[in-house]
């Protein structure tokens, strides 16, 4: 069968109420950071989606009135008519690419924040907010409800004036109003909006019955809809209220767009949920229920699975959120039948982590990500060489990988020289940590790709002294040296002094686990003052090995970054249930060989763990030696230290960090410059004040 028959399926036009997609790929709504504060950035984002052949091209939650404020992050705003043209810059760059343009419309009722607004917060009943802030929420009198669908309208014209073809009315992730008064546990109410799940789902037949009214002859209105939220009894089922919601509603929205609630069920990283599809058993049945298109996630990368999905009948659309951001063109490419050539999605949540920032998106896998405005980055293309210049690239880790590809793409002659056995630096050894195999993609795509190059060159166990350097006679070097662990303990809240470690106690670093270096009996602590992902990682590779392991960090939770990726409660809990005993609020105090002393951040009191070993993950220090020995003999014409042992940080920005010296290579230094001053600012003279 040709390629084009194999996926030929993916390819078929598919009818939305009054409008049509070209084909069946679909990116659905997700959050970027950009939203309101960025929209140049946003659109340019999204358009390329547009560009890589996505049918239909979504915003992200798009607030439409004041009391559904979500500041200080940025998502979408269509409060009043002067938010139309940030989002028509959308619109208009997403049709030029052929592609349909989605709003999602919200109201966030309990979950908005009100920071900027600080407008009451409206929900069914009388409750705490969704957040952890001092405002509660009121219960919406008849007049509250009668004002949210006056508003909701009001959006939705706006919304189509903006020039969007799908409008949303979304009850999903647990975040919108519309589902706060679907589910009973947040409804309390005893008028005709609550009790019942027919009264309870009276305001979201409402919201889709009036968006059809006002603007159903031009847009397709969307319901986006979360039957499950993955609670068992506790919470809503797909095969109980989920079920009977898609029955009752069946054929009022033009397009089902299913998933599972929470965010961070919907959103599940490869640690917790490794396979593609971890969505299939919780809303296949939808399809059968209704007669409108279905579109559903579940971080689909492989062709063939998409093709069975439709094949079978469980899905019209293959919905993406991550998949479209780590590769843009993945229709296109599918399309085209380059299947090796798709950028698959790691599952890291970093680009989530971005919005969890409130700053604009990025990814691990696509450096161009959020860069499409700024930087003018492409992700499929890149300007060719100035010169028949030769390079040479040392360390073959994220950065030296992305920046020896992105060199090679140029045209320029490229050496990667690594002194390991394999490429793949740092995510060679992490993703062979528990959960995390699927980090292994960032190094297998880049090498898949430079090993077609006829212009590249990988040497391994190769590692590279100035002299050998010299000898090379390359004048153009990248040093991607990378990072290692430190040994003696300074961390983020040793104030610069290492903690007394006496001779002979047993300290292992992460690179000693990750190299296989294990201590060999008695009770190991891993002491975690780096507090972002790795230290949870080891632990649980030890724990599962079956040693003792007390986790102990100077923060009040463990891995506190992870919360930015959606996972922590899971990154606990799975800790807790390897029989970890987990010491939080405790800084090291000093090691000795059998025991290890904490000290209470708060009270400075001091408590002994029996400790065998240590493994001490809390700062990496630069691989700067070779760099420093070549600045010095002072011969070659660019010499510039790239990702982590540039500035050691995220998998993800050691990639954007190669990206960038690749594009910027002959470049003149003046107009790269400018790159870092890019942004949207407020025009003063423009818009009104009032
Ligand atoms: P990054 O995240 O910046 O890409 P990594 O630590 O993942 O950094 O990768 C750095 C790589 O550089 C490692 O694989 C390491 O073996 C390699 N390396 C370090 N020094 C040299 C050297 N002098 N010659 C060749 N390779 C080196
Ligand atoms: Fe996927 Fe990670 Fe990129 Fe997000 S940041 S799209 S999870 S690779």
């Amino acid at each position: 069968m040709t390629e084009e028959n194999r996926f030929g399926v993916l390819f078929e036009p598919v009818r939305i109420g009054p409008v049509e997609a070209r084909n069946r790929f679909y990116q659905v709504p997700h959050c970027n950071g950009m939203g309101h504060r960025h929209p140049r950035a946003e659109a340019a984002m999204r358009a390329m989606k547009a560009e890589g052949g996505w049918a239909v091209v979504a915003n992200q939650e798009t607030e439409i009135h004041p009391s559904s404020d979500l500041s200080p992050f940025s998502e979408g705003r269509l409060w009043d008519e002067r938010d139309i043209p940030a989002l028509r810059l959308m619109t208009e760059a997403v049709h030029d690419k052929g592609a349909l343009a989605a709003v999602e419309l919200v109201h966030n009722g309990s979950h908005a924040l009100n920071h900027f607004s600080r407008a009451p917060i409206l929900a069914p009943s009388d409750m705490s907010s969704d957040n952890v802030i001092a405002r509660q929420a009121r219960a919406m009198d008849k007049s509250d409800i009668r004002a949210l669908r006056r508003w909701h309208r009001d959006a939705a014209r706006r919304a189509r004036d903006a020039g969007f073809d799908i409008i949303y009315v979304y009850a999903g992730h647990n975040m919108t109003v519309a589902q706060h008064f679907l589910l009973p546990h947040l409804n309390a109410r005893s008028d005709e909006y609550g009790g019942s799940l027919e009264n309870r789902l009276r305001l979201t037949r409402e919201l889709l019955e009036d968006t059809h009214e006002v603007v159903g002859q031009d847009c397709a209105v969307a319901f986006r809809f979360a039957v499950d939220e993955m609670l068992g009894a506790e919470g809503m089922q797909a095969a109980e209220e989920g079920r009977a919601v898609v029955e009752m509603l069946a054929d009022i929205p033009d397009l089902w767009d299913v998933n599972v609630a929470g965010w961070p069920n919907d959103s599940a990283t490869t640690r917790f949920a490794p396979e593609d599809g971890y969505q299939n058993d919780y809303i296949s049945f939808v399809k059968q229920v209704t007669d409108k298109p279905v579109v559903g996630v579940g971080r689909f990368t492989s062709p063939d699975l998409m093709v069975s999905m439709v094949r079978k009948g469980l899905l019209d659309f293959i919905g993406a959120a991550r998949p479209s951001i780590s590769d843009p063109f993945l229709p296109k490419k599918i399309e085209e039948g380059r299947i090796e050539d798709i950028r698959e999605c790691i599952g890291c949540n970093i680009c989530v982590s971005a919005d969890s920032l409130g700053v604009p998106i990025r990814c691990t896998q696509n450096p161009t990500m959020g860069e499409e405005w700024r930087r003018g980055w492409h992700p499929e293309r890149i300007a060719p060489k100035k010169s028949a210049a030769e390079v040479l690239v040392v360390g073959a880790g994220p950065a030296g990988l992305e920046c020896a590809l992105q060199l090679g793409r140029r045209g320029y002659d490229v050496t990667l020289a690594e002194a390991g056995e394999e490429p793949g630096g740092r995510v060679l050894r992490e993703s062979g940590l528990p959960g995390l195999g699927a980090w292994r993609r960032v190094a297998d795509y880049r090498l898949h790709q430079l090993r077609q190059m006829a212009n590249l060159r990988i040497f391994t166990q190769s590692a590279m002294t100035a002299e050998e350097v010299a000898e090379l006679g390359v004048p153009h070097v990248f040093l991607a040296t990378g990072a290692r662990w430190r040994r003696d303990g300074i961390g983020r809240t040793t104030r610069r002094t290492p903690p007394p470690i006496a001779e002979g106690a047993a300290v292992f670093t992460p690179d000693d686990i990750m190299a296989g270096l294990l201590p060999e009996a008695g009770p190991v602590v891993v002491y975690d003052d780096d507090q972002i992902y790795l230290a949870a990682v080891l632990a649980e590779k030890l724990a599962g090995e079956g040693r003792e392991v007390v986790f102990a960090t100077p923060a009040s939770l463990v891995s506190p970054f992870t919360d930015l990726t959606l996972e922590q409660p899971r990154v606990q809990a799975r800790l807790i249930e390897l029989g970890v005993e987990i010491r939080c609020n405790r800084t090291l105090a000093a090691l000795s060989p059998e025991e290890m002393r904490l000290s209470c951040v708060f009270t400075g009191r001091e408590e002994a763990l029996a400790c065998a070993a240590a493994v001490l993950v809390t700062e990496r220090m630069r691989e700067t030696e070779l760099h420093q020995a070549l600045a010095d003999k002072g011969e070659l014409v660019t010499l510039e230290l790239i990702g982590d042992a540039a500035s050691p940080a995220l998998i993800a920005d050691a990639v954007w960090s190669g990206h960038k010296a690749a594009r910027n290579f002959e470049r003149p230094r003046a107009e790269a410059e400018k790159d870092w001053f890019r942004r949207e600012l407020i025009d003063l003279n423009g818009g009104e004040a009032g």
